[in-house]
């Protein structure tokens, strides 16, 4: 722990992390070194550990990389971060996402954008770590802390893990619990881990997951020990490999790399067949629908009433506007037109509704592959590698969300998807592969994602 916080010091530049809490970490460790001795070590004891921003964490400041939240101190834990505790992880702090989770390069934090710890080869060009959980990604790469939490929604744990070079899974929709992880888009959103591999990966996933009765939407399963996972043979799998993800303009290098996975995994024994997912290409499209409206819904609630920061105007209505205009950042502010667009009267039909029928398709497409026998899905995670600061984040926001072509599908069908560092790029940038899985087969992620780590 305290290696660690010495290492937190020093990396400011990366501004990984928004709120660092020291002397916390120091006093929870020492707790962990009388428990260790006592012989009552729990699973994590001692792992200094970074939490993004969006978990609530009990008398300690969380924002949601939102000016609206102010210095909202919540007088509640996550039921996420609550297990890592009772398992003995040690907060080192919290990290740095984009606002409210909505973004793909962590650069619309109030905070200011985190900086990848990875360079071009030859050039010392400041690299996004990918987002919304950017800064979660960049302290596992840089060595900030040993493994952090992480929140998906339509990519934003897999993407930055990718960019960065490390491990992050985005467990199936239910299995960890959403309560006290600020919402973005209650349907979507579920909590994971990033870890530097993937059995750190299956250790801390069994931590976080769990049923929970103050979140409806958990699953009552019993969690395996995912651990068990790594090892275990894949031989006689089948892998499919869908060619719908072979989208135009993919960038040679990206190609190769999945050829090079596929590869991989047939010398462990997987067998890989050609599967179609017919209605990949409008995933993007309908998540762009689904996910500001519901964000626009969960968002309301940000009133200058009951959290954080508020402006005072003409009368009560003034002070919502005031304070909503002084609190929100753009890109929060153009989720919230079109979730109130495509949810309002007269559009509700052709917008909202057309994009849930097709997200139903998306889902029977991943269905209809499954129990056709295919155990996991194999693709790229990103369509690219890590982009420069300020390179995509331009007036086109379209040019943000195309990264999120590969990932955004897997959240429409609430299934399992693991991205895993696979190679590097011709200019020395981590490239991932992602692997998605049946329902609550996270297993099966984990082995065949160890084959290819
Ligand atoms: N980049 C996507 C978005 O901006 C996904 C973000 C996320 O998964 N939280 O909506």
């Amino acid at each position: 722990t305290n290696a660690h916080i010495e290492a937190v010091e020093k990396a400011r530049a990366l501004n990984a992390y928004v709120l660092e809490t020291p002397e916390h970490a120091r006093e929870r460790a020492k707790a962990s070194d009388a428990k260790i001795a006592s012989g009552d070590a729990g699973p994590l004891e001692g792992i200094p550990i970074g939490v993004k921003d969006l978990f609530c964490t009990r008398d300690l400041r969380t924002t949601a990389c939102s000016k609206i939240l102010g210095n909202f101190v919540p007088p509640y834990e996550s039921t996420v971060t609550s297990q890592l505790w009772r398992d003995g992880a040690v907060m080192l702090g919290k990290t740095n996402n984009d606002e409210f989770a909505m973004g793909s390069s962590n650069e619309t934090s109030a905070f200011g954008a985190v900086v990848s710890p990875w360079r071009r080869n030859g050039s010392n060009t400041p690299l996004v770590p990918g987002g919304s959980s950017g800064g979660s990604a960049a302290a596992v790469a840089a060595r900030l802390c040993l493994g952090a939490t992480g929140t998906d929604t339509g990519g934003s744990i897999r993407q930055p893990a990718a960019f960065t070079g490390i491990v992050g899974i985005k467990p199936t929709y239910g299995r960890c619990s959403r309560w006290g992880v600020v919402a973005f888009a209650s349907s979507l959103d579920q909590a994971g881990p990033f870890t530097r591999t993937v059995r750190d990966n299956a250790i801390l996933l069994r931590s976080m997951a769990g049923h929970d009765p103050k979140d409806t939407t958990s699953v009552d399963r019993p969690v395996p020990d995912y651990e068990k996972a790594i090892g275990k043979s894949v031989k006689g799998m089948k892998i499919g490999i869908p060619k719908e993800y072979r989208i135009d303009g993919m960038p040679p290098e990206i190609e190769k790399l999945w050829h090079q996975g596929a590869e991989w995994l047939k010398k462990a024994g997987a067998e890989m067949v050609d599967i179609s997912l017919p209605h990949t290409k409008y995933a993007l499209p309908a998540y762009y629908i689904v996910a500001p409206a519901e964000a626009s819904s969960n968002l309301a609630r940000y009133d200058g009433v009951r959290y954080g920061l508020r402006e005072n105007g003409r009368d009560v209505t003034g002070m919502y506007e005031a304070t909503r205009a002084a609190g929100f950042g753009d890109e929060v502010r153009r989720r919230v037109m079109i979730g109130t667009y495509v949810l309002s009267a007269g559009y509700y039909d052709a917008y909202y509704l057309r994009a849930q029928k097709v997200r139903t398709l998306i889902k029977r497409d991943f269905e209809d592959v499954f129990s056709a026998g295919v155990d996991a899905i194999l693709t790229p995670a990103t369509p690219s590698a890590a982009f420069g600061v300020g390179e995509k984040s331009g007036a086109d926001p379209i040019e943000m969300y195309l990264n999120d072509v590969f990932t955004v599908t897997v959240n429409m069908a609430g299934l399992p998807g693991i991205a895993v560092p696979a190679g590097l790029s011709e200019d020395g940038l981590p490239l991932g592969l992602q692997l998605i899985g049946r329902p609550f087969d996270e297993e099966t992620l984990f082995s065949l994602g160890e084959v290819i780590e």
